[in-house]
């Protein structure tokens, strides 16, 4: 059988420190054909310079970019040869305390550059030890010479062609010669200034690379040894799943379940790439994989949490049998670049969900410039320290007599919105942010068979 070949990735728990790094080298080296090699930031490291990016003081700037320090020349000190390394790492260590040094304009530019330290850093020490403890031929190859970006700082859309053309031009030849060590969550945009993905993006990275070296494979190592039936922190019982699809798999994502960026599946479904996610703590466990069709075909396969949504209604009588009302209403939006995610309409009221956390997603957040101009024609409520839950699975748009059990299971709760119908995979709906864990932990056992 022909070589296969598969893109690696391994997140922040993995790239806590040097054991941590040491058990993601041992994943690869006996793997000849993992060519390529994605890390995040060490674990905390990119809220640190988030943190940073936050701070208006000089001071505790400078304090965040000591504890980044010490918690990378940590790892440098237990390389069995940190010298290859040191002035390279001291280097980097020296220009991100400069930065947090500077009194300057918080530019969206600045905070990508800031923000890829953590992967920059991370990437070099993991090459090395991954030198060390195979032996073989590694390169560290910079992501920003692959990964071409728009200039959307802090949620950067990729170009596809022209990842392909680098990735060819640039990485084929490498692949050839051993593996890679690259970066997740960076990229450049084409006037040469540093973009990054969006928050938990590197999964996105990982799979852009996947499909632009024509991978068999992704991998995602992370730290939990599977996709669950809901996030395993909030329910103990949940289960690993063996094998999701891709539909259900991305549907998952998208309603909160962190353990794969919403996008990472999009570039895996375009070439057909099947997913495996699986622990880099428990690598022997079974993981799960995505693929196009999967063998079984749950009504509700899974569960997921999105916190922080913010629910906007939108009220006039003028809506009643007039035309355009609506196109006006999202023109206002469109033009302050607000994302939308969930809409129910009524005869005389518009109801949308948006994500509150900016930070995570990169998103426009709702201003009082806004609601002054939607006030012009509407009258607007907002309701926030909302969660949005999301049963995932199959036909669940067709499936007689499945919203009154889902219901009934929560008569006590006050249910805010919810969206049936517009897609097969999933069924959602919106409650107050302290119910949810008791919603998910009610509808799981009731609806997820062991
Ligand atoms: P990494 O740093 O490896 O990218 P993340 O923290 O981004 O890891 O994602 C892994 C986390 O996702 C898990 O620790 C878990 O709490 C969370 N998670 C949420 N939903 C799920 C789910 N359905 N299955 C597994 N993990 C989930
Ligand atoms: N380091 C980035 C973050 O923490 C990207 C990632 O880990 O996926 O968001
Ligand atoms: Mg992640």
């Amino acid at each position: 059988m022909p070589d296969l070949r598969k893109v690696a990735k391994f997140g922040g728990t993995s790239m806590a420190d040097i054991e941590a790094m040491r058990r993601c080298a041992a994943i690869v080296k006996t793997d000849p054909d993992k060519k390529v090699i994605v890390v995040s930031a060490t674990a905390g490291t990119t809220n640190l310079l988030s943190d940073m990016i936050a701070s208006g003081a000089v001071e505790e700037k400078v304090e965040i970019a000591k504890a980044i320090k010490e918690k990378h020349l940590a790892i440098l000190g237990d390389l069995k040869k940190p010298q290859q390394l040191k002035s390279e790492i001291e280097e980097f260590l020296e220009e991100l305390e400069l930065i947090a040094s500077r009194t300057q304009i918080m530019t969206q530019m600045l905070k990508d550059e800031i923000l890829s330290f953590g992967e920059r850093l991370s990437s070099k020490l993991f090459a090395q030890i991954l030198r060390e403890e195979s032996g073989e031929y590694i390169t560290w190859f910079d992501a920003r010479n692959a990964i071409i970006t728009d200039n959307n700082y802090g949620a950067a859309e990729p170009d596809i062609p022209a990842i392909s053309e680098k990735v060819t031009k640039l990485m084929q030849p490498l692949m050839e010669k051993g593996r890679i060590v690259t970066q997740g969550f960076i990229g450049r945009e084409p006037n040469g200034a540093t973009t990054t993905l969006g928050r938990g993006g590197s999964d996105y990275s990982a799979a852009l690379f996947a499909e632009a070296a024509d991978a068999d494979v992704l991998e995602i190592w992370t730290d939990v040894t599977a996709i669950y039936t809901t996030d395993p922190r909030i329910v103990p019982d949940a289960r690993p799943i063996t094998e999701i699809s891709f539909a259900e798999a991305s549907e998952l994502s998208v309603f909160g379940a962190k353990v794969l960026h919403p996008a990472t599946v999009v570039p895996a479904i375009r070439k057909n790439i099947r997913v495996y996610v699986g622990s880099s703590i428990e690598p022997e466990k079974p993981g799960t994989w995505i693929v196009k069709e999967a063998k079984g075909k749950p009504v509700i396969r899974a569960i997921s949490l999105r916190k922080n949504q913010t629910l906007l209604t939108v009220h006039s009588l003028d809506m009643l049998h007039r035309h355009g009302y609506l196109a006006k209403l999202f023109q206002v939006l469109s033009n302050h670049k607000i994302s939308v995610d969930l809409v129910t309409t009524s005869e005389v009221s518009v109801a949308l969900t948006l994500d509150s956390d900016i930070h995570a997603s990169g998103k426009q957040k709702l201003n009082d410039e806004i609601l002054e101009e939607l006030r012009e024609f509407a009258e607007v409520e907002i309701e926030t320290n909302l969660s949005l839950i999301a049963l995932v699975g199959n036909n669940l748009d067709a499936t007689a007599g499945l919203s009154g059990p889902v219901f009934g299971a929560l008569e006590n709760v006050n249910i805010r919105m919810i969206c049936h119908g517009a897609s097969s995979h999933n069924l959602c709906f919106l409650v107050s942010e302290e119910k949810a864990t008791d919603v998910i932990n009610v509808l799981h056992k009731k609806f997820i068979k062991p």
